[in-house]
């Protein structure tokens, strides 16, 4: 029966890594897909988590099933993680959450709620955003539409555009925002920016959706959660879905957080029950083991500060391929001023080349990363950057 499907065409992030496998370049540079990479082009288990594995392999007794919510000690280190230990919406007890598998889940189930609410309901996203924002929000029937956020030619963000966009949009409607490290830009607001933001949610009454996947990776744990902390505090309601793929290092155990911040305690319960039912239609509860690994991490302390120091570490690294980059290219004579990507932020940066040029890039000289001209930063490495950069300036001053 299934032969009544279209046959669709190949991711194209996965037709990137395909070709790069086949590619016998011993100088070739995968700079696509978005996971975090170390010096020899490893995603190593953090240390932290490899510490949690033995104790969760020591302390669990049993495989039956967890609560509908997730692991609750997750839940509450989460929470406290992303909103502050002394968040007035904890304190007040306005937030309903789940663990979800992944962000992904996360962002599904949230959708899933939001057409439980009024199936009508439009999402406005970025321009441009994480490509897979769309069926995850899409395919739940919401309707979505796009705000602007990035001007390639500029290498900045549109704040005015988006702006004058975000004063239009209706009571009701949803705006996502990415938390910090934007994906695929790399271009965050600033704080003064997300102030202004938030003013903006409050008079048009719009509904914030922040979509928060690598926090640590900015400017710090803290300074990430500037934007999320800002709108919970001094709006009514917020919904968050949190990804501990990149920050935690646990991509295939698929964990994340759903929370839904209410207006009152009453709406919390209202809404806890809600999301628990929309997961139960889908998956029923999610798997224990990610979860319960984070757990045991936030709640011992010594546990914890070692993996904000690998959080730390791998932000800094990033950071310093960034600036290497840059000096790079400066000192190879590109013609077109890379200081930009100094100032953005995390996993990710525009390099603002044409697509023509990204695909020179990779028939040419091996480097692979998507026609949008986004790059993983952590692909680079101490002992690539200078290939990269050479290859680079050769593109771009052609
Ligand atoms: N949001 C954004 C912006 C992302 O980049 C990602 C991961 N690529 C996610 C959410 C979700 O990640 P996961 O489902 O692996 O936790």
């Amino acid at each position: 029966m299934f032969e009544v499907l279209p046959q669709l065409a190949p991711d194209p992030i996965l037709g990137l890594s395909a070709a790069y496998k086949q590619d016998s370049n011993p100088s070739k540079i995968d700079l696509g897909v978005g996971v975090y990479k170390d010096e020899q082009g490893n995603t190593p288990i953090l240390s932290a988590v490899a510490k949690a594995q033995q104790v969760l392999l020591e302390r669990e007794t049993s495989k039956t099933y967890i609560t509908p919510q997730g692991v609750q000690g997750f839940i509450d280190g989460m929470l406290q993680l992303i909103l502050g230990a002394q968040s007035p919406v904890l304190l007040a007890d306005r937030v309903a959450a789940v663990q979800a598998p992944g962000g992904c889940g996360s962002l599904r189930i949230l959708s899933e709620l939001l057409t439980r609410v009024n199936a009508d309901t439009k999402v406005w996203v970025s321009d441009p955003t994480w490509a897979n924002h769309i069926p995850l929000i899409g395919n739940a029937g919401l309707t979505i539409e796009t705000y602007p956020y990035f001007d390639k030619a500029s290498a900045s963000i549109r704040f005015d555009a988006m702006m004058e966009c975000l004063r239009q949009v209706k009571k009701g409607d949803v705006v996502l925002l990415h938390g910090c490290c934007h994906n695929p830009t790399g271009a965050d607001l600033t704080k003064a920016q997300w102030q202004e933001v938030m003013n903006v949610a409050k008079e048009r009454e719009f509904l914030p959706f922040v979509d928060i996947a690598y926090q640590g990776f900015g400017d710090s744990l803290e300074d990430d959660a500037y934007g999320v902390r800002l709108l919970c505090e001094n709006l009514p309601e917020v919904i968050i879905a949190a990804s501990c793929s990149k920050n935690f290092g646990l991509y295939r155990e698929r964990v994340g957080l759903a929370a839904i911040v209410c207006a009152d305690s009453n709406t919390r319960k209202i809404a806890q029950g809600q999301i628990q039912s929309v997961a139960r239609g889908i998956y029923s509860m999610p798997p224990s083991y990610g979860g319960a690994l984070v757990d045991i991490i936030l709640s011992d302390d010594a546990l914890k500060q070692e993996w904000v120091n690998e959080v730390d570490e791998m932000r800094v690294r990033m950071r310093t391929l960034r600036e290497l980059l840059v000096n790079k290219l400066a000192e190879y004579g590109a013609q077109k001023d890379f200081s930009f990507v100094n100032d953005q932020k995390g996993m990710f940066s525009f390099l603002c080349i044409t697509p023509e040029q990204v695909q020179k890039m990779r028939n040419e000289h091996s480097v692979y990363f998507v026609d949008s001209s986004r790059v993983n930063v952590a692909g680079i490495s101490l002992a690539n950057v200078d290939t990269l950069a050479k290859a680079m300036v050769k593109v771009i001053n052609a």
